[in-house]
């Protein structure tokens, strides 16, 4: 067997195992349909303003093992802050700082879940039991109930839903707790807050993601030899004998390889498995994966509205408000240079789809000016709603089933993407851990047993004794 690999999809999921197999001496070669890698983690060219905003803003967490890796791997690290604190602002504009204290997991947090002050002493006392109940493998060892039925069934404080439960889920998961199975919720509160000290810390870019996943990235993976080519949207897998022998581009280039990683979305992978495999179980299977839509809006303001970097907003419309400093812009123009902009963040947002986007915009600009009165002031100068409607798969009961091994039914053909088999959600860590887990694959064919996928964080030892949780680490 020789080493030429091709990899459909310039998401993280593709671009993760490029960069894997390009350090392990492979000749890689990555199709993407679109002008610009980055997939889903991307940036847009907003013509009014002329600069280049994120889709959405993209968090990652020091619970993302292999996305940290990732980062580093590949230089762009440096191109990420790490945030150690956060501002909650509750339903009654109530402002509560979020860090980390000494002590072990999950001690580190307790001061910050004290200061959340929108909640009772009886609400965060009936909180902690649920917490330390959930996080007991033996009580959250259902995998065909939905959080919401947990919550119901065995927490004394459901009542909380709206103002802790779901404003952690719908951050992590773009779903509420009705479309979220009990694993799903359950790993969000234990990876992210309750077993490590660092698991909770928020990373942010710095630099629009076309940048760090477009142009760093390319020139990374070009100067490791491989090839990178945009706008080179691949129609199909090509088979014979049972193995996949080529990619068909929808220009009728035919391109030939040993390997193949189709990193595509769930809902792309029908049209370009090879014919033999249309009807797999695998693919019938991704079909019934369902879609959680993520919406952004846009807002750039005549003069500052915030006075913070970023906050959490509990029991409202946006659920996130972040802002940016311009000079991530390389060029800016005149007009975006001398205004302030800020995106609201609102996931699960499936009722939006019907509505109008000034009408978004307009009760998004009014949530902020409660918050903020200086927002009543400062002019809107120009505002915009962006939904990806099919932004990430919805975790809920049963999905487990539908996502497949990296491994596809043919011997020289992985799935990647943040949608197969990885033990997380819809992520840009789940999207790595699966590139990683394809390159593993491939190596090991050829002979090459290569662990890739990086060691989660440790579980402390309090919450080992607490819970009953294990470490993870090998
Ligand atoms: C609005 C939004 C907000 C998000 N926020 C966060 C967040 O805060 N934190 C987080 O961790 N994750 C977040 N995510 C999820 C994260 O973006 C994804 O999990 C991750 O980027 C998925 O990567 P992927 O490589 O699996 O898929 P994708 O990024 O979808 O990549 C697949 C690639 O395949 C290409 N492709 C498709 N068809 C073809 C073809 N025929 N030929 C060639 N190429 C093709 C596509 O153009 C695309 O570039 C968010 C997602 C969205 C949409």
């Amino acid at each position: 067997m020789e080493g030429r690999v091709i990899i459909v999809g310039g998401g993280l999921a593709g671009l993760s195992a490029a960069a894997m197999l390009t350090q392990h001496g492979l000749t890689v070669t990555l199709l993407e349909s679109r002008p610009r890698l980055g997939g889903r983690a991307g940036s847009f060219l907003d013509t009014t303003t002329n600069e280049w905003i994120d889709t959405c803003q993209h968090v990652g967490m020091g619970c993302c093992t292999n996305l940290l890796h990732f980062l580093k791997l590949v230089g762009v690290d440096d191109l990420f802050r790490e945030e150690r604190e956060l501002t909650f602002i509750g339903p009654g504009g109530e402002r509560c700082r979020f860090g980390d204290h000494i002590g072990p997991a999950p001690l580190h947090l307790a001061g910050a879940f004290r200061r959340l002050s929108y909640l009772s002493i009886g609400e965060k006392w009936r909180l902690g039991q649920d917490l330390s109940r959930l996080a007991h493998p033996h009580w959250a060892d259902v995998h065909d109930l939905s959080f919401d039925d947990w919550l119901s069934r065995h927490a004394q404080s459901s009542d909380c839903r709206d103002r802790f439960w779901d404003v952690i889920l719908v951050s992590a998961l773009s779903e509420r707790a009705a479309r979220i199975s009990v694993p799903a919720a359950r790993n969000v509160f234990v990876d992210g807050f309750m077993s490590n000290r660092v698991g909770w810390r928020v990373y942010l870019p710095t630099a629009p993601l076309d940048e760090i996943y477009g142009q760093r990235l390319t020139a990374w993976l070009m100067s490791h030899g491989a090839d990178v080519r945009t706008q080179a949207g691949v129609q199909r897998l090509e088979e014979q004998n049972g193995e996949v022998v080529a990619a068909r581009l929808r220009s009728g280039e035919v391109i030939a390889a040993d390997e193949f990683v189709l990193a595509v979305p769930w809902h792309r992978v029908r049209d370009l498995v090879p014919s033999s495999l249309v009807d797999h179980p695998v693919v019938t299977a991704a079909d019934q994966i369902e879609a959680a839509p993520i919406s952004s809006v846009h807002l750039w303001f005549g003069r500052p509205v915030l006075d913070v970097p970023h906050a959490v907003l509990v029991g409202r419309l946006g659920q996130w408000v972040f802002t940016r400093a311009q000079s991530l812009n390389p060029q800016p123009s005149t007009l975006s240079s001398n205004l302030h902009y800020l995106q609201v963040v609102i996931s699960a947002s499936h009722e939006l789809a019907a509505k109008p986007q000034a009408e978004v915009v307009a009760a998004v600009v009014t949530e902020l000016g409660e918050i903020w009165p200086e927002a009543n002031g400062a002019s809107l100068v120009h505002g915009r709603v962006v939904t990806e409607h099919r932004a990430v798969f919805s975790p809920q009961p049963g999905v487990e089933k539908l996502r497949p091994a990296q491994q596809s039914p043919m011997a020289n053909l992985q799935l990647a993407g943040d949608w197969t088999q990885t033990g997380w959600p819809a992520t840009m860590e789940g999207a790595v851990r699966s590139g990683y887990l394809a390159a593993e694959n491939i190596l090991r064919r050829m002979g090459r047993d290569a662990s890739l996928v990086q060691a989660e964080l440790p579980t402390s030892w309090l919450a080992q004794r607490l819970f009953g949780l294990r470490d993870k680490r090998p």
